[in-house]
């Protein structure tokens, strides 16, 4: 395993007991001013490794690496971006809600950015909400036809939140289609659903 965090987070820490960070067991990593990874604790590769994070995604999560190169999705890219930028600048924590759900359990988060010492960087915190079995959401499964998805653009879009996939003939519908959770299709591309769309503005 590479390193996990450079000397400039432990300046930057502040008020953040770093003991209470290392063993904590939720994810946590932290940024520079100009949102490259400089701490990620132990918990967070555990989580990485348990998601089957591919090998492209776990080579991003090295530090000095920019944030930005781990997140899939333009959408998501600005996001993030734009609400990151805004802890730096106005010293405020930020939160967010978001879905991680894999195929077969339902998985719910929060995220909290707070600032680091002089608005240097920043912390963030995934805390685990709740996580219920799949079977127990309800979700009618569809098998991964491609046909059915696959747009004018030869794409098929998934929602970055919820993972549901949206129909080819049929936009506005959006099919929970759990192969395509295990594995995203070699074409797709990740959007934001309507449903999710809340959690995104
Ligand atoms: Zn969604």
């Amino acid at each position: 395993m590479s390193e996990r965090y450079d000397n400039r987070f432990l300046d930057i820490l502040g008020d953040f007991n770093f003991e209470v960070l290392e063993n904590s067991k939720y994810s946590i990593y932290a940024l520079s001013k100009n949102l490259k990874f400089i701490y990620f604790n132990p918990a967070w590769f555990d989580f990485a490794d348990k998601n089957g994070f591919d090998k492209v995604a776990s080579k991003n999560m090295i530090l000095g690496t920019p944030f930005l190169k781990s997140i899939k999705g333009v959408r998501l890219r600005l996001y993030f971006y734009n609400n990151y930028k805004k802890v730096l600048k106005t010293g405020k924590a930020w939160h967010h809600d978001y879905e991680c759900s894999s195929k077969t359990e339902f998985r719910f988060f929060h995220q909290t950015a707070y600032p680091l010492k002089n608005q240097e960087g920043i912390l963030v915190i995934h805390t685990e909400m709740f996580k219920l079995p799949m079977d127990n959401m309800n979700r009618e499964a569809f098998k991964a036809i491609e046909q059915r998805y696959l747009n004018a653009d030869g794409q098929i879009i998934q929602c970055s939140n919820c993972r549901h996939t949206q129909r080819a003939d049929k936009p506005e519908h959006w099919d929970w289609v759990p192969d395509w959770v295990e594995k995203l299709p070699f074409n797709h591309k990740l959007d934001i659903c309507p449903t999710c769309e809340h959690l995104y503005l």
